[in-house]
């Protein structure tokens, strides 16, 4: 009788993409950085991340799977590879690790898939290598790899000021359902800062956390219309002069009735939020009907942060 090899030890994670409800952007600081004031949901849009076992001294590898796969890097450049390297050299240790990524989050627009990949990537490690690290030491490293790692580790609903990586929970009652249409052509980050820059100059007021006031109460309340009326992007008249065709997908979504639409992020995903599961899957139609986007993606929010299934 010949016994089948055992599978070797492998530990799952899910870890959500998010969406900005405020983003508050400051004027330039010397190190070429913009401070932020934002408000982060995760959203129920996941990436599910296996690391697997591997024999001592083989390393990093990487796997994808998932509609916009062919997008992703499978070198040290991807996220999660960087995570599970700094994670092994923080605790010192070789880093040999088989990363496979399962995507649900699109690809470029905004919605931090890499950031949550990287996430559930040193928890998945930390799991698989027993390097039993607490939550916070883990959130030290995340921060390193970008600001928005912190908080697809966190998930929920939580004020991000800093880079975005200095967190406060917040509170969030009840469900809320959106609509995301996302471009293949991506827009770069960096290029909407240097036009956000060009618009606003030195003249960008200080941010604040107080300015979103209403905006919390919205989330305190569960109310989605007084949430649609508070929803606010400074990045969004950048994003709107560099791809000028996303005006008339914000347009779309206002005459289907959406409680409010603005651009996610940097773009060039347009975040609309609806009243119901079916409003959002109509917006969808809309815009795929009247070809206002190249994917649509329908969710709900908030959702848990990163955690092994
Ligand atoms: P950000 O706004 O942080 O720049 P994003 O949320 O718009 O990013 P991501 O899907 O995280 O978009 O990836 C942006 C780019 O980063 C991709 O085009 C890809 O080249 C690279 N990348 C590195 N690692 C990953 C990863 N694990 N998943 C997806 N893209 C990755």
């Amino acid at each position: 009788m010949t016994l089948a090899a055992a599978p070797s030890p492998s530990v799952r994670v899910r870890a959500p993409g998010k969406v900005n409800l405020s983003l508050r952007v400051g004027p330039v600081e010397e190190d070429g950085y913009h401070p932020l004031v934002t408000v982060f949901q995760a959203v129920a849009l996941v990436e599910e991340v296996t690391a697997t076992e591997v024999a001592d001294g083989a390393g990093i590898s990487v796997t994808v799977e998932g509609p916009q796969a062919d997008r992703v890097p499978l070198d040290a450049t991807n996220l999660a590879w960087r995570a599970a390297e700094l994670l092994a050299e923080h605790v010192g240790i070789s880093p040999d690790v088989a990363l496979h990524l399962a995507k649900g989050v699109p690809v470029a627009g905004g919605m931090a898939g890499g950031s949550a990949d990287a996430a559930a990537t040193l928890v998945a490690c930390d799991a698989l290598w027993g390097t039993g690290l607490s939550r916070g030491e883990l959130s030290t490293l995340a921060a390193v790899l970008g600001s928005d790692v912190p908080f697809a580790l966190l998930g929920h609903t939580a004020v991000g000021t800093g880079r975005g990586h200095l967190l406060t929970p917040a509170m969030s009652r009840g469900e809320f359902h959106w609509a995301f249409a996302t471009r293949d052509e991506g827009l770069s980050t960096p290029a909407v800062y240097r036009r956000f820059d060009e618009l606003c100059g030195p003249t960008a007021p200080p941010v604040d956390v107080v300015d979103d006031n209403a905006l919390m109460q919205a989330l305190r309340a569960g109310d989605p219309s007084a949430l649609g009326a508070a929803l606010h992007n400074d990045l969004e008249p950048a994003a709107l002069d560099l791809r000028p065709e996303l005006e008339r997908t914000l347009e779309i979504a206002r005459n289907g009735g959406a409680l409010g639409a603005m651009v996610s992020g940097s773009g060039p995903t347009v975040a609309a939020l609806a009243r119901s599961r079916q409003h959002a899957l109509a917006i969808a139609a809309t815009w795929t009907a009247e070809d206002a986007a190249d994917s649509v993606w329908c969710t709900t929010a908030p959702a848990a942060g990163a955690r092994v299934l």
